[in-house]
């Protein structure tokens, strides 16, 4: 896919920018104080008709590039990780959908998706673990024109606010198959929801399927070729997930100068003594280099000249960003002294949101798993 002018992509974000100033701001210590769902936000981005940005146009989307995309994350993240995940969640969950799924499928749920009448989740983590994802117990069995899915999905984001759960399950020894199943479906119930320490509006939970039949219409792609299509999926959706922890970075370093500038100490603003300087300067490094690394994923992916190389990219710019995020939300805190520590400035909740991004859609450890192969092999 060929990228657009800059100017196009300057003029998106300044629009995302105005939606996250004007009306996602707002929304942010309220979402993290209840650890209710983002309700306000969400309004928000259907009302910007922004749900169904990387949707084909054809299917109610608006055909939005991953740089598109990646903006988006990144203006609505600097000022709330929470509602930037709420926006971005659906749009991981029903990637397969779009691009393996079948006709029916793919009118049943984009469409009604991009008009913000469904929300939907992913499930593929389990309670034995995340990072080794082949060795998954969940199983989906083929019965008549049916399938019945058992097993136990561990952290799901979205679990109980989505209508629409994607489930990767073992269907033979070695083979996996992704299915759809209804919040409604007989056999699907959820666990408690979590108390984290971050992105507390953003529901969290188990969910649970127990002889769960979803018809055998469901069935996203080919049932034997699910896991190498959901690594597909993941490798578009890290650049994304990048994009949230800079956006938390960026949105940290913003508040650290603002604060340094307006704190006086020794009859004179913090912002001018050499070591708090030093810092600001360590944490720009930190936040453009992060961009330029990001930037050069999105377009390795968007060029799609070499998957392996983009796939590897992806996996250093969710590294990089998610290590930035958490070093620079942690010195904005320190930059702004005692008061740092309190609910009442946002860098207490970006240090905490922060964390999650080095842990999620694949820990750090696992992505330098991924750079280290590609970097052997090429
Ligand atoms: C808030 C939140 C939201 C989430 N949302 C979703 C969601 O929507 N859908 C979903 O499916 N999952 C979701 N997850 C799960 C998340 O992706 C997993 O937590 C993550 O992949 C790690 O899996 P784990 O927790 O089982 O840790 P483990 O896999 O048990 O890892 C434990 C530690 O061992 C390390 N480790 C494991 N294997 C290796 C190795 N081979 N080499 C080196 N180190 C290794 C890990 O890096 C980690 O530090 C979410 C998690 C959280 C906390």
């Amino acid at each position: 896919m060929n990228m657009q002018s800059k100017e196009v992509y300057e003029e998106f974000r300044g629009m995302v920018r105005r939606l996250a100033v004007d009306k996602i701001l707002p929304n942010a210590a309220e979402t993290d104080a209840t650890s209710l769902p983002p309700e306000k936000s969400y309004a928000a981005f259907r009302e910007a008709g922004m749900l169904g940005l990387p949707f084909p146009e054809a299917l109610g989307g608006q055909d939005g590039d991953l740089f598109t995309q990646v903006i988006a994350m990144e203006e609505l993240a600097r000022v709330c990780a929470t509602s930037a995940l709420s926006l971005m969640t659906p749009w991981a969950a029903l990637d397969p959908v779009v691009h393996f799924g079948s006709d029916e499928l793919k009118n049943l749920l984009i469409p009604a998706a991009a008009r913000g009448e469904i929300r939907a989740g992913w499930c593929l983590t389990e309670p034995r673990g995340g990072s080794d994802l082949p060795g998954m117990i969940s199983r989906a069995e083929r019965r008549g024109d049916d399938w019945v899915i058992n097993g136990t999905k561990r952290f799901i984001t979205n679990a109980t606010w989505a209508q629409w759960y994607l489930v990767l399950a073992r269907t033979g020894d070695k083979d996996y198959g992704i299915f759809m199943v209804h919040h409604e479906d007989k056999g699907i119930s959820f666990g408690k929801l979590e108390k984290k320490m971050g992105l507390r509006g953003s529901p969290t939970a188990d969910v649970i399927f127990d002889n769960c039949v979803v018809p055998a219409s469901r069935v996203v792609g080919d049932p034997t070729r699910g896991y190498p299509n959901m690594m597909l999926s993941l490798s578009y959706s890290r650049p994304l997930i990048a994009a949230q922890a800079l956006g938390i970075a960026q949105g940290a370093l913003d508040e650290a100068v603002k604060y340094t500038k307006e704190r006086n100490q020794f009859g004179q603003p913090v912002a001018r003594f050499q070591m708090v300087r030093g810092m600001i300067a360590d944490m720009a490094v930190k936040v453009e280099s992060s961009r330029a690394l990001l930037y050069r994923a999105v377009e390795a992916a968007m060029d799609g000249k070499n998957a392996d190389n983009a796939r590897s990219l992806a996996s250093m710019a969710k590294l990089l960003c998610s290590d930035t995020a958490m070093s620079v939300a942690t010195d904005a805190v320190q930059l702004h002294g005692g008061y740092g520590y309190l609910q009442d400035y946002p860098v207490e909740r970006m240090m905490r949101d922060a964390k999650i991004t080095q842990i999620y859609e694949g820990t750090n450890q696992i992505q330098r798993l991924i750079i280290a192969k590609h970097v052997y092999q090429s």
